[in-house]
């Protein structure tokens, strides 16, 4: 089988590989290697330190390595009929004993006068150490390179079938044999400036590590290398999207000024930076694509009018999509508030509007500039007169398709996306790559932060009483009902449990509703409508409690089985209150045995109220799969770089990367060869 010409080809069939017949390679293919540079590129998923063990370390119960000479065997059954087989081993420190329990074939591998090598855990028993079960390896000559010990070495992901062992031995061998054959994927004056190795070193490296110091050098290396491509793709995608609007908005509009002056507050710095780049991005010569992320109540919706104002001024129209019916309406009546005399400006348009086609009228006539609606604007039939700028509320719940409709009504539109989820910049520049960010992290001036309590048990009675007290005064409360994943019916259960519960017991005197998925989406509505008129005091609900609508008289809520929900679901949740003047509670209930990261994770959320920084512990604890829970699509998965330790290497090497593209938009220069390569090898099957 072994072609002489493709000996030196690292795309061969991993079956040119000695010791890969078509077994092994029908297992390997399960593991995604076909080739030989798969192969390679298999990494290992964590490596044990089998160096060899210095004689004065050794102690009870340590793991140590060592090398001897086998002086002697012996194999015996107890009366229990266990099957013992001794090895005694010479070794530089005196003699041990080697002990398998129960292997029968132990002893046709293990012979007097052998040389080998031990690994495992060595405990001391009447004078002598022992060990048992060993991981082993012989080696025939005293300068042989050993490969599953004296050595730090991998543990690659397994299927069955095949052994650690044996995959170690033809890894070795392609090591050996074909690492020098890969080809160098970062540009040579990239890999100089951050003095990184080649990739034929890392490699070698990888799989089995000179020194500690070598390993880390070359995880590093291949963090580089995964996070250059990564930001070169997310360059591409902001490159491609650059093609030309016309010069379209007035330099100095005078209209969001005088709006701005007339707010009674004053708008925080993060708000005036996020309007600053937004501002810079109309002036650019091709499209704004940008996400616009804070809190709910952080002001966004603020940022965004005095944006949309200015394309107005300019003589085009602006839209903001929000995904359902209570929201559009909140944003319109907030804004016609804002606008006073100038509310004429603003039409809401959503399926329940009246005189759908006077609006329709309105606005493909150009007499509305402000378009504030739902999934209602991208219907077929409405036509605008000519849309410039685009602010897309809440962007996660709209599909992609849903988001490029709205965009196709308008020319080269500007494009603004606003997520209340406050998510970790790094995370957020791979999930969305290609847009630019702005946050708002800090809380509007005069908002307090809300109270949260973790309450024992037996503080559970004064909490109810205490809550009973505000909702008497008029205030609004939410329970919240432990999280049950993807199933209706025990949610159902769960919201009926606690509202029999509560209602039967502390809040019997008050007006409750429930919540959940199988409500439909107007009930809801008009049941957080009911409770903004007053007309109800309690929400029972699970999560599909609505994000982002404002009941100013809402002051608690009480989260059930706290403990079961993420921190960044928890701050979400909270946010549902405190949305007025008014001092508001948070408390958390739990009634489960609590692992100590739940533990932890609680009494983080009492103290830190700033949702970027609870997302960064949120990330640090879970990782970046279940940050969003599984749904969530469009964050890479890095196998070296780690979303949260690595923030500062992400920022550096995207920023590099993208001025590599930037240079040469075609990766046409003779330096870049390399790097067009490997770009295609890893994203051809997205990117053409
Ligand atoms: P978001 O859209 O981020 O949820 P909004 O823009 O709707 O937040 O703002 C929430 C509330 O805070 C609104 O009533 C708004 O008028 C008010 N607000 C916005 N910015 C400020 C500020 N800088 N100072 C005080 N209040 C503000
Ligand atoms: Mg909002």
């Amino acid at each position: 089988m072994n072609n002489p010409d493709n000996r030196f080809d690292i795309n061969s069939d991993i079956r040119f590989m000695k010791g890969v017949g078509p077994k092994v390679s029908s297992i390997m293919e399960k593991m995604g290697i076909e080739t030989i540079g798969d192969l390679l590129r298999y990494v290992p998923f964590r490596y044990i330190n089998r160096k060899m063990t210095v004689n004065e370390e050794f102690e009870d119960g340590r793991y140590v390595t060592l090398v001897g000479s086998v002086s002697d065997t012996g194999e015996v059954r107890t009366r229990n009929r266990k099957l013992i087989f001794t090895a005694l081993v010479k070794y530089e420190g005196g003699y041990l004993y080697s002990k398998w329990f129960n292997n029968r074939y132990i002893k046709n591998n293990i012979n007097k006068g052998d040389y080998v090598v031990l690994s495992g855990v060595i405990r001391y028993r009447k004078g002598v150490f022992e060990m048992h079960h060993p991981e082993y390896e012989k080696f025939e000559s005293e300068d042989a390179e050993l490969i599953h010990t004296g050595r730090i070495v991998p543990v690659y992901h397994m299927v069955a079938g095949l052994s650690q062992k044996y995959f170690r031995r033809i890894m070795k061998n392609a090591v050996d044999s074909y690492s020098q054959c890969l080809q160098e994927t970062l540009p040579e004056e990239y890999s100089a400036k951050y003095e990184l190795k080649s990739v034929c070193d890392a490699v070698r490296n990888l799989h089995f590590p000179e020194s500690e110091e070598m390993l880390e050098s070359a995880i590093l290396r291949m963090k580089h290398e995964e996070l250059f491509y990564a930001g070169l793709r997310a360059a591409l995608l902001r490159v491609r999207r650059e093609s030309e609007k016309t010069a379209r908005y007035i330099l100095e509009p005078e209209h969001p000024e005088r709006i701005k002056q007339s707010l009674p507050f004053e708008l925080t710095g993060d708000q005036k930076r996020a309007l600053d780049e937004i501002r810079s991005d109309m002036m650019k010569k091709y499209p704004m694509n940008r996400m616009l992320m804070g809190d709910v109540g952080s002001g966004k919706t603020v940022v965004a009018l005095l944006s949309m104002l200015h394309a107005v001024e300019s003589g085009y129209q602006a839209a903001i999509m929000a995904p359902t019916e209570i929201l559009a309406r909140q944003h319109y009546d907030r804004i016609t508030n804002i606008l006073n005399d100038d509310a004429h400006l603003a039409v809401l348009l959503t399926s329940a509007s009246k005189e759908k086609d006077k609006i329709k009228d309105q606005i493909s006539k150009g007499e509305k500039k402000l378009i504030i609606g739902t999934h209602a604007l991208i219907q077929e039939n409405i036509v605008f007169s000519n849309l410039s700028y685009i602010v897309i509320d809440e962007q996660h719940r709209f599909g992609v398709e849903q988001r490029s409709i709205l965009k196709e009504k308008g020319v080269n539109p500007d494009y603004l996306m606003m997520s209340a989820t406050p998510i970790p910049r790094t995370l957020a520049m791979t999930a969305f790559s290609g847009m630019d960010i702005s946050s708002l992290n800090e809380k509007p001036s005069g908002r307090k932060d809300v109270k949260t309590k973790w309450i024992a048990r037996a503080d559970e009675e004064n909490m109810y009483r205490f809550v009973a007290k505000l909702i008497k005064r008029g205030e609004k409360c939410f329970i919240l009902c432990p999280s049950i994943e993807e199933n209706e019916k025990s949610e159902l259960e769960s919201v009926e449990k606690i509202y029999k519960e509560m209602t039967e017991g502390p809040f019997r005197d008050f007006r409750a509703e429930r919540m959940h998925s199988r409500v439909p989406q107007a009930l809801r509505a008009s049941i957080m409508e009911k409770m903004n008129a007053g007309t109800i005091d309690i929400i029972v609900s699970t999560t599909v409690v609505e994000v982002g609508i404002d009941i100013k008289e809402a002051t608690s809520i009480i989260i059930f089985d706290a403990n079961r929900f993420g921190l960044s679901q928890l701050h979400q949740l909270r946010g549902r209150v405190g949305r007025g003047e008014k001092e508001s509670f948070c408390f958390l209930l739990t009634r489960d045995e609590l692992s100590q990261s739940a533990v932890d994770r609680l009494r983080a959320f009492v103290s830190v109220n700033d949702g970027f920084k609870l997302a960064e512990m949120d990330l640090k604890q879970r990782g970046p799969g279940e940050f969003w829970g599984s749904r969530q699509h469009g964050i890479p998965q890095f196998s070296f770089t780690d979303y949260f330790e690595d923030r500062e290497l992400i920022l550096e090497v995207f920023r590099e990367s993208e001025k590599i593209l930037r240079d040469d938009l075609n990766l046409l220069k003779k330096r870049n060869g390399c790097v067009k390569i490997e770009f295609k090898r890893r994203y051809s099957n997205e990117i053409d």
